[in-house]
């Protein structure tokens, strides 16, 4: 259940209510709540004075909920304001990897009218002997970029103990999917205001996707995106399998804007432009896409990326299906 309490109420009667209902209090929105497990459906009427609005909710998709707040919730990256009729595109490599690939990354960006770069410094890599990002200097990097170029940088934190410096550098806190389960990371990015990009893991239901998602919001930060980059199935030829069916449950019943990742679901370069534009269809609000100056040289994730000008073909063919859905790209 979330309870919207009234204003002027004092914290002593805001914590008895939650105390009472074995709820947490989150400041949200500029209001105060206190969100409930989802099993309690009515408040003791001695609390009736201090409770301006309340929901009954059937699961603990809460906070996210389209019962909660109808409209998808509006978050500003850079120049791109989500959750209205713009499609947030976030290209670059999947980490950086030295200051003249992020730069003619960041040059293909800016040509191409784009907002944000997206790359990571904090790699969170299957095996300890595989390239593990550039760390601290790589986030100077994408800083860099920013001051240079006025792009939003996106990157993505592997773990709790470096997520304040990446929320300092970041404009956009990715949590990767092999991230999203870690509760240090998540309660950090509560206690921010910053977006985060919250990707999910590819063995976990929509519902502990959202969950997940909960934990940042519940800490008072109501800036978070969902990212669908494709789960696990019993197929093989592809890295991962897309979920488009989670991504139309994601629109229907959550608040939050959604964002596509056909990369690292298709996991080679081939199959990227086709998904990326069934992606669009769906009418996103975001794309994520990994994009290399020199694919066959990458560091990580090499067979997925794309060259520049597979991207310059693929962002021209985009547009059409963009406007058709009522978008523009940014
Ligand atoms: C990435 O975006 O480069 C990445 C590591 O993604 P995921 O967490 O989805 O595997
Ligand atoms: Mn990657």
């Amino acid at each position: 259940m979330i309870i919207q309490c009234r204003k002027n109420i004092s914290e002593s009667q805001i914590d008895r209510l939650a105390a009472t209902c074995e709820g947490v209090v989150v400041n949200y929105d500029s209001n105060v709540f206190v969100v409930t497990p989802s099993a309690l459906k009515a408040v003791d009427a001695q609390f009736d004075s201090i409770i301006d609005t309340s929901w009954v909710m059937d699961s603990d998709i809460q906070l996210s909920s389209r019962k909660f707040k109808s409209d998808t919730r509006k978050i500003n990256i850079g120049k791109c304001t989500t959750g209205g009729n713009q499609t947030l595109l976030t290209i670059g490599p999947c980490g950086v990897e030295s200051e003249e690939m992020i730069e003619q990354t960041a040059k293909l960006i800016v040509g191409s009218g784009l907002s944000t770069i997206r790359a990571g410094a904090f790699k969170p890599r299957t095996s300890p002997y595989s390239f593990q990002g550039m760390g601290e200097e790589g986030l100077k990097l994408l800083a860099r970029m920013r001051e240079k170029y006025g792009l939003s940088v996106v990157t993505e934190v592997r773990d709790s103990t470096h997520v304040q410096m990446v929320l300092e550098y970041a404009d956009v806190v990715q949590i990767g999917a092999k991230a999203m389960y870690d509760h240090g990371i998540l309660r950090a990015c509560g206690r921010s205001q910053k977006p985060i990009l919250i990707k999910r893991g590819f063995g976990t239901t929509l519902q502990e996707f959202v969950q997940a998602a909960e934990f940042v919001l519940s800490g008072g930060n109501p800036n978070v995106l969902l990212c669908e980059r494709g789960i696990r199935t019993f197929e093989t030829k592809s890295r991962f399998t897309l979920d488009l069916c989670g991504v139309a449950y994601l629109k229907e019943y959550t608040n939050l804007p959604v964002i596509l990742d056909p990369s690292h679901a298709m996991g080679y370069a081939y199959g990227v432009s086709d998904l990326a534009r069934a992606c669009m269809a769906m009418n996103v609000d975001g794309l994520l896409i990994e994009v290399h100056p020199d694919p066959s040289v990458a560091k990580s994730d090499a067979a997925q990326q794309l060259n520049h000008d597979t991207f310059g073909k693929l962002f021209e063919s985009l547009k059409p299906i963009a406007a058709a859905v009522g978008r523009t790209i940014v």
